[in-house]
């Protein structure tokens, strides 16, 4: 499996000219007309098809790139779930004047897609009417918006449009139809609908519907016909590789159970392909069921899907080949080219992966798509089933397979066109994915397909459209090889341009996993000040101790009063020759402390976990927010940095330019004990200010480590001293130095107020950056999906133990989803692993201290309707995710900064009001949004007095340059870090104006001028 494991990233240009491109075009030459044949056929009797399907009619009608294509997806997807009329009738007047609907409105028969045109008018009256007459029903619908006959025909037609996907609504009826004789030429796998589960009650649920569908499946007439497909992510609300030990416990008896029934039932059993970091765990999963006694000669029903759009497929199936070989055993495989591509992208961006697991470039897709047939063929253990409806793909397929029993497989709803061709040989064999369900269920699936097939890569989408070459659509992908070259999208380090993205770690990776198994490296450790880039010891030695355990990690030496005078003197000298350092060298010094944090990673993350109690994921996140703070800043402090000359009359030199102000001190917090640190003191120092940093008591070490790597990127000794200990002596030596030009504190509100109150006594007024807390809201309401909003609470709200300032705090639901939102995501929390932050399963670690556990703990008693998950710990400092019910805004006044969720219930109609208390509350850091309706998000937006505003995503995790961060009022004085402004408040503007016509007059200007 290393090859597997080890190919993820691999570079695509070399995969398909290494390994796909002499396999397919030796083929292919040899087979060039047969294939071009029955392609050119194919596409030919599609075109001739008559009973096409409204679907397909209207994904060929509107691109996904036009309005009317992303208006037809918000409202499938949103519709059908939502449960009031006014929500309905909000979102109905919210999408459909977006669209130019009556571009799509023709002379032509095709009166689905000119009804759908005018809000999917499908029913009712409006239906009979002519469809000349319907060109003016747009304006009349968009007038009586309210109507209800307007609300249940738009429904209508989005539930006739679920219904092109839906099989069957439940499995009884699903085996009847499939029985039924128009049916007889395919067989079937019934896919039961749902996604994947949040809590563990849905998956419950999943799986008592998948036992009763191999059940009935195995009673109906032909089970060997029949077969089940299978999402291992709706088995279990956690399938992650993370959860590794815990899913062998509750995920892998599962899928064993099921695929046993598959076999008592003579019921062939399919495992769904999923995102691709969850390939290495699927595969461990069903390399424990081949191993079983369940697969022998008796049963050989079991099998799985393989993405070809994945660059491990290959590598799959090419150890498949030799696995199966040496355990004998025969299974099946669906190759599908897969359905997540857009996800995998922003994912592999979002994440600082090294490249895609995906090819970039869709016909590498369809090359793999062919070279993984080849492997099928090779593989006598392997029954291979072809999913697609490209007639490409087919034709070679079917030509390569002439000799060897498969079977295709297509999508209920989709690809009858194509497949209509084929019906008429001997051996055709197609089997149907059939949804089978509700149609509520149904919607991300719809969705999905949407999506796929409303891509304009899509074949299905090329055959559709007008005027199409047929020569163009059915060509070899292999016509496209020098087209590798020209990648459109940028590797995922390069989206930022001119700026590098900071690395991220695959979690879901062998070695990966392998190299956060910590060694103990961090015993014993010292944590010193540093002044001159000495380490300083002191009288004051404290234990280092980890928050969750009652290890002592070493010691910290704090600084007294004379060694706060000493670092400050440190400074005095040298403030001159660092203000005046070419700002190219500086940049030169940041850009390598960037790369030094990258490549030392796995110390950082094992200090964050050790010394302040930081989940593995969470100190990942923390290393790249720092190594984005240096690389952003140092591209800003270039432009900014940079002399101007400035237009003026003759004779004179008039210049502009940005100047460090001097001594600055920078006061940094332990929740973020490196990002925050790292970026307050590099804004400091980059635009040439020499700096006393000063690091929360609680994370000093990290401090001591990361002062190090920075002194050791080039830093001159005397442009920095590093000051541990208490803040309040500290904060009295430095702040009172007369020098003093800037103070930037990321902390408490409390202190900032005290610090503010000193600098007031000052005789000079220095700069004051602060940024503090938040009371964060999020609003939602009745037409957000309630499990993704659920997954945004848990992450906003519980993530880090809480202990973000960013953090959900107030989670306001409307009403009439209230109850449903509060009971999943009590679900959803008990998913939640709280321990050991040294361990990647733990989701939750420790509160930073006694104190705090102590605080959050005396908030969470005031409450009476409180809900906190059980959790067996009996030493450190935890404290369960809990969910406290409030009844109105004023129930708090202050930031509980922990693992505490507060819910409230809002009326729609008090929507204003609602965000007027939360302006009241005289914080304005962030606030959570979902909903679907633009209208109602714009409403928000506009009177909402806050700093960062998500929208239907998580509200924690701003990343630099991208999400400027930083709120108003009580939550701090701005500007925001990882924005435009931060530095210019951190350096004086200076301008010289040079009269160099004094010395010997203008002779420049005499010079120049001609006769
Ligand atoms: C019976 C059946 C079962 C299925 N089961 C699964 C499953 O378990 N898991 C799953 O993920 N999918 C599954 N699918 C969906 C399948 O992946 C899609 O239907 C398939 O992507 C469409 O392929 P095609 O050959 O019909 O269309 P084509 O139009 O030839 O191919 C479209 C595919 O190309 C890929 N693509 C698009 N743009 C790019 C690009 N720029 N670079 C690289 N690749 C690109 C995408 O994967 C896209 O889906 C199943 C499909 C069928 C028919």
């Amino acid at each position: 499996m290393q090859n597997i494991f080890k190919n993820k990233y691999l570079d695509q240009k070399k995969l398909v000219k290494d390994h796909f491109y002499y396999l397919v075009s030796n083929f292919s030459e040899l087979n060039q007309k047969q294939i071009d044949n029955l392609s050119i056929n194919i596409v030919k009797n599609a075109q001739s098809y008559k009973a096409g399907s409204p679907f397909s009619k209207l994904i060929h009608e509107f691109s996904l790139t036009s309005n009317e294509g992303i208006v037809l997806m918000c409202l499938a997807e949103a519709l059908l779930r939502i449960p009031d009329a006014k929500t309905i009738n909000d979102l109905i007047e919210d999408k459909i004047p977006i669209g130019d609907w009556k571009k799509y409105i023709k002379n032509d028969k095709d009166l689905f897609v000119n009804i759908s045109s005018i809000a999917f008018l499908l029913t009712g009256k409006i239906v009979q009417e002519k469809v000349e007459e319907n060109k003016n029903i747009l304006g009349k619908v968009v007038k009586n918006l309210s109507g209800p006959i307007l609300r249940n025909a738009i429904k209508q037609a989005i539930n006739i449009l679920a219904k092109q996907f839906v099989f069957e609504r439940d499995i009884k009826k699903a085996i009847d139809f499939s029985n039924e004789k128009k049916h007889d030429k395919y067989t079937f796998s019934f896919d039961m609908l749902g996604e994947a589960a949040v809590t563990y009650e849905d998956s419950d649920r999943y799986y008592k519907q998948y036992e009763q569908a191999i059940i009935e499946t195995g009673k109906g007439k032909n089970p060997h016909k029949k077969s089940i497909s299978i999402k291992l992510s709706s088995l279990h609300p956690r399938y992650e590789r993370n959860k590794l030990d815990l899913l062998k416990k509750e995920l892998f008896p599962k899928a064993y159970k099921l695929t046993e029934l598959g076999r008592d039932n003579n019921v062939d059993i399919c495992f769904d392909a999923e995102e691709a970091d969850r390939l290495n765990l699927s595969l461990f999963i069903f390399k424990e069921i081949i191993e079983s006694k369940l697969i022998d000669e008796k049963y050989q029903g079991f099998g799985f899907a393989v993405q070809a759009y994945q660059k491990r497929a290959f590598f799959v199936l090419d150890w498949l080949k030799k696995y199966l070989n040496e355990v004998n055993k025969k299974i099946n495989i669906r190759l599908v080219k897969g359905a997540y591509w857009d996800t995998e992208i922003k994912i592999a961006q979002e994440q600082g992966f090294t490249d895609y697991p995906v090819f970039t470039k869709k016909f590498a897709t369809d090359i793999s798509y062919l070279a993984c047939a080849h492997k099928l063929y090779e593989n006598e253990n392997i029954f291979s089933q072809f999913a697609t409806h490209n007639a490409h793909s087919i034709s070679y397929i079917k030509t390569l397979f002439k000799d060897r029993d498969f079977e295709f497989q297509k999508l209920h709803g989709m690809g009858d066109e194509i497949y209509s061709y084929l019906e008429k040989d001997d051996n055709f064999k197609c089997r149907v994915y059939a949804p089978v369900g509700g149609y509520k269920d149904l919607l991300p699936y719809l969705v999905r397909r949407l999506l796929e097939n409303g891509a304009n890569t899509s074949f299905i989408h090329q055959l559709k459209t007008k005027d199409f070459d047929i020569l163009k659509l059915v060509q070899s992908p292999l016509t496209k090889i020098d087209k590798l070259d020209e990648d459109k999208i940028k590797k995922p380090i390069e989206i930022y341009g001119d700026r590098k993205n900071s690395k991220g770690l695959d979690l879901s990776e062998e070695d990966v996993v392998d190299s956060l198994k910590f060694n103990g490296k961090f015993k014993d450790i010292k944590a010193y000040s540093l002044i001159n880039g000495e380490d300083i010891k002191s009288d004051e030695v404290i234990d280092i101790k980890s928050p969750h355990s009652s290890t002592t990690l070493g010691k910290k030496y704090f600084a007294d009063e004379k060694i706060s005078e000493a670092a400050i003197e440190s400074l005095k000298e040298y403030s001159s020759k660092w203000k005046n350092f070419p700002i190219e060298k500086k940049v030169e010094i940041f850009l390598k402390f960037a790369d030094l944090i990258e490549e030392n990673t796995n110390d950082i993350i094992e200090i964050c976990a050790k010394e302040s109690g930081k989940s593995i994921k969470n100190s990942i996140a923390e290393i790249r927010e720092a190594v984005d703070f240096c690389r952003y800043y140092s591209k800003e402090a270039l432009n900014l940095f940079q002399t101007q000359t400035l237009k003026g009359p003759t004779g004179e030199l008039n210049q502009y330019r940005m100047i460090g102000k001097g001594l600055s001190f920078v006061i940094s917090p332990w929740n973020f004990p490196v990002a925050i640190f790292v970026g307050q003191t590099v804004a400091a120092l980059i635009t040439g200010n020499v700096v006393i940093t000063k690091p929360a008591e609680q994370s000093s070490f990290a401090a001591y480590y990361i002062i190090k790597l920075l002194l050791k990127a080039g830093l001159p000794n005397n442009a920095i001293a590093l000051l541990l200990g208490d803040g309040a002596l500290i904060g009295k030596k430095v702040i009172n130095d007369k020098k003093l030009k800037n103070v930037i504190f990321t902390g408490s509100l409390e202190t900032a107020k005290i610090i503010q109150s000193t600098l007031q006594q000052k005789e000079n007024i220095p700069t004051f950056v602060a940024e503090t807390g938040g009371l964060n809201c999020m609003i939602v309401d009745t037409s957000a999906l309630t499990e993704h909003v659920v997954k945004d609470v848990v992450n906003s709200g519980f993530d880090s133990a809480g202990q973000r300032c960013s953090a959900c705090r107030i989670l306001c639901v409307e009403e009439n989803v209230y109850d449903h939102t509060k009971h999943t995501l009590i679900g959803a929390m008990k998913t939640q692993q709280v321990g050991n932050p040294e361990e990647l399963s733990t989701d939750i670690g420790p509160v930073i201290d006694t104190e705090a556990f102590e605080n959050i703990n005396n908030h969470i008693k005031k409450f009476d309707k409180v809900f906190q998950i059980d959790i067996n710990l009996n030493q450190g400092n935890f404290v369960p995710p809990t969910l406290i019910e409030i009844e109105k805004l004023s129930d708090l006044k202050n930031e509980v900064f922990g693992p505490v969720v507060h819910m409230l219930k809002y009326k729609a109609s008090n929507l204003d009001q609602l965000i007027e208390d939360i302006n009241d509350l005289g914080f304005g850091l962030t606030l959570g949004i979902h909903s679907r309706i633009d209208k109602t998000i714009d409403r928000i937006v506009e009177k909402a007095e806050i700093g960062n505003i998500y929208i239907n995503r998580n509200m924690i995790g701003a990343v630099v340059g991208v999400q400027p961060f930083g709120g108003y009022e009580k939550s701090g004085t701005g500007p925001k870090a990882g924005g435009p402004e931060y530095l210019k408040r951190l350096c004086h503007e200076q301008s010289i104006s040079n009269n160099t016509a004094s010395m010997g007059g203008n002779a420049s200007l005499l010079s120049e001028v001609e006769d």
